[in-house]
């Protein structure tokens, strides 16, 4: 019995209908069920440290059952949805729990007085944003570092990153 391409058809236009956040979400959501999954692997190949959880059953019996539940939920039931506007890259302040290249922007000149005789960074503001590359995902946290002006003390940025709303 084959799967009518209606059904199919109708989740690849849901798919298209949903925001670059969402997509953010399903992509992470799906490389934890992959890495899960690479989990089962390597409980089938027995090269795992995971060990049956029913101690009535061989492990290898697991394999064949529920490979639903451990999976899908707990991205799911996190009640919490960023709630990513439709056209809006995938961002958030609390931070994605990874970073994978770090952009930093740090200023060189005073713009109040024209100095460059500026201190140490005195504040960094952090953004991270996740968008969908060949990677398949990219977490990029963007720093943009201000300094104290030595000469008249103002206090300057390094230059926000383009294209993203801080
Ligand atoms: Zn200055």
């Amino acid at each position: 019995m084959k799967k009518p391409a209606a059904t199919r058809q109708k989740e690849k236009t849901e798919i298209e209908q949903l925001s670059q956040a969402e997509l953010v979400e399903m992509v992470l959501a799906l490389q934890k069920i992959i890495e899960e999954l690479q989990d089962k692997l390597a409980i089938a190949t027995g090269n795992s440290r995971t060990t049956s959880q029913t101690s009535s059953k061989p492990p290898s019996t697991d394999l064949l059952q529920k490979p639903e539940k451990a999976t899908v939920k707990p991205e799911a039931d996190q009640k919490k949805k960023p709630g990513g506007q439709p056209g809006h890259q995938g961002k958030t302040r609390k931070g994605f729990g990874r970073v994978d290249r770090t952009e930093i922007s740090s200023p060189d000149i005073c713009l109040n007085c024209g100095s460059k005789e500026l201190s140490e960074v005195i504040n960094i503001h952090r953004q991270q944003v996740a968008s969908l590359v060949a990677k398949p995902i990219e977490v990029i946290e963007y720093q943009t570092q201000s300094c104290k002006c030595l000469e008249c003390g103002a206090v300057v940025r390094g230059e926000p990153p383009r294209g993203i709303v801080p």
